[in-house]
Order: C-alpha cells, then structure tokens, then sequence
C-alpha cells in the first residue's frame, strides 16, 4: 500500500458519499429535472455570493466554459504564466475560445496589479481587445497559495475600470477559505465567475461547479451543452458532491496542517531546498537538486520505497496532503524521504 502524496485528486468518496449516490433522486438534468443537481447548483451559488451555478464534470471543463462565456473569438486574456488554464489545459482557450494569451509573472500566483493595468490593451485597430483576466486561487504551481484579498481587490478596481470581466480558477478556494479563515465570498465578491472543484481536497469522485450572474451561467448551460457537456440522471454524482460542499470543507484544516508537518519536517534534511513559508494550504514543493538525484530519480526511488509523489518540473517535488492520507503516515513519509536522501549522500 502506497502513502499516495501525488495529488488531492486520489481522494476516494465517504461512505455518506456512497450513500448519498445510492438514494440520490434523480431526472434529465438537460431538462433541469434532477432535484438533486438543482439544489447542489442552488447550494453552492448561496455559497459562493453568486446568482447562480452550473455543475460541469471537471474544472477544466468549468475554466473552458467561463472562457468562451465571457470572451469573443479574436480576445486576449490575461493570466498568470504558471496558471492552470495556461499549462495544464492543453491550450483549450485557443482551441475553443479562440483567444490569446498575455501571461504575468506572478508572486505566489497574484500577478503584480500595476502589470495587469498596463497589460489590458487601449482601443487600437491593430490590437487584440482585452476580453478576461483569469486569477487562481489556491495557486497550484505556486505550492498552494493563497490570493490575498487586498490583491484581489487591486485588480478588480482594474478590471471594473476597462470594464473587463474576471474569473477565478478556484479549483481549491475552500482551501483558500479554511486556511484563512475569510469566507468565500470574500475572495469571490470580486469576481465575475468561479470554478471549484468538488473531486479534490472536498473528496468527491467527480466534478465541478462554476458560479457568476444568473445571465452568464444561462448563457454557460448552453455552452457546456455544445461541448457535450450536457448529463442526464446526474444526481448520482451531485449527491456526493453535495456531501463535499456541506460536510468535507472544515476538516481541510487537517490537511493543511499536515503539509505543514510533512514540509517542517523535508526542511530539516539536508540536500532538500523548501520555503516553509509558502506552504500556506496542503501543497508542498521541495526542490531536490541539492540531493544529487534528478526530480525523475527522486520520485521514483521514493516510490519504490513506498511513497508516491509528483515530477513538478526541473529540480522540482509536489506533495499534497489530503483526507487519505493520516498524520502517521506523513511521519512515515518523511522517514522514507529521509532514507532516500542518505542513501545517495
Ligand atoms: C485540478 C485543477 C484544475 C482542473 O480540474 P480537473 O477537474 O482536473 O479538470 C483547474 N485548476 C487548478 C488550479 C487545478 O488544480
């Protein structure tokens, strides 16, 4: 049996979850009749401070939609380079959309704000218009970090000025949220639409919701519909995803605790490079390169012994802690990680 750090994605549904799919009630929900999906959308619309939501079968289908809802073929967006929607969705904005990209650096995922204004193209015949700017929150490749509201606050004053729509990638807000103790809806109040997934820390088996404006999720239905995205008897999934909104959103506390254990621990062997103070959620990064071993041969020697974890690019280790995963079994990780390093010093 593996200690499988690879990603929260490996979560495996509750037993309520099972229960909950097992009774779900259930009708077309192309024909907006399972009662289920509707209080699940009704649910976390509330949640989320927006008007309405759209259950989606997966967060990239969510981003992809909140594209091509809020831009124009022709548009250029605006995003952070590390950001999901622009390294790990097989470029789905140009394909779909048909947009560009403007990427950022960022500081821990948050793009500088004073970039983002002079970023946003001014009415010129020869340009792109401006049509979105995508923030992520947590931030993945930043090792899970949070957007500080303040950040947030700076580039929606932005937007609203040049009257450009925001969406955030919030495929781990409520990590966002517990870690910080703000509601969501102080992250998501400057935001035109956002996309959470329920198959990650919140332990659900599928899916994803994307919240905005009662008019831009009508104008969303009808396109995740063209994109095949459309489902019948849904209820069987949005039950436990429903049991992942309300039931599994405190106990993240857990596991963020826990990356933080797991990466006090990984900064006190020597060879491994971390910043314990990125770790804010349940995203760990550790560069391996002061090991001697190549991030392939890390990850692999590891797995041999025992613990799986991520290749996350030159030099670079993620770990993620999730509900299964015990704190027992993070010291006995750390102990593996421990041995491994030795053996090659
Ligand atoms: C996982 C993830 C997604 C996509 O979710 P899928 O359900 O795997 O498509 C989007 N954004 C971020 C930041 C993620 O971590």
């Amino acid at each position: 049996m593996y200690i499988d750090l690879r990603s929260d994605t490996v979560t495996k549904p509750t037993e309520e979850m099972r229960k909950a799919m097992y009774d779900a009630e259930v009708g077309d929900d192309v024909m907006r009749d399972d009662a289920t999906v509707i209080k699940l959308e009704e649910t976390a619309a509330d949640m989320l401070g927006k008007e309405a939501a759209l259950y989606v079968s997966s967060g990239t289908l969510g981003n992809q939609i909140a594209i091509q809802t809020l831009t124009r073929p022709g548009d250029e967006i605006i995003l952070e380079q590390e950001s999901h929607i622009y390294l790990y969705e097989g470029a789905g904005h140009a394909v779909y959309a048909g947009v560009s990209t403007n990427t950022l650096p960022g500081h821990r995922g948050a793009m500088n704000p004073e970039d983002v204004q002079k970023a946003i193209r001014t009415a010129n015949i020869h340009h792109p218009r401006t049509g979105l700017i995508c923030v992520e929150n947590t931030h993945n490749k930043a090792g899970g970090t949070i957007l500080p509201l303040d950040h947030l606050h700076a580039v929606s004053k932005i937007a609203k000025e040049h009257g450009v729509p925001i969406h955030m990638d919030g495929a781990r807000l409520f990590n966002a949220v517990v870690a910080s103790g703000h509601q969501a809806t102080a992250f998501t109040q400057y935001v035109d639409t956002v996309q959470v997934c329920f198959s990650k820390g919140l332990g659900a088996p599928i899916g994803s919701i994307l919240a905005g404006s009662k008019e831009t999720i009508e104008q969303a239905r009808y396109i995740r519909k063209r994109m095949g995205g459309g489902m019948r008897q849904v209820g069987v999934i949005a039950a436990p995803a429903l049991v992942a909104l309300t039931k599994m959103v405190d106990r993240l506390a857990e596991d963020h605790a826990n990356a933080k254990r797991f990466a006090a621990g990984l900064a006190e062997i020597d060879g491994l490079q971390i910043d314990i103070s990125a770790v804010e959620t349940n995203i760990v990064i550790v560069n391996v390169a002061g090991t001697g071993l190549s991030e392939e041969e890390f990850v692999s020697r590891l797995q041999e012994a025992g613990v799986l974890c991520g290749d996350f690019g030159p030099e670079l280790v993620r770990f993620v802690t999730h509900k299964d995963v015990t704190r027992a079994q993070i010291d006995e990780a750390l102990l593996k990680v421990q041995r491994i390093v030795r053996g090659v010093a």
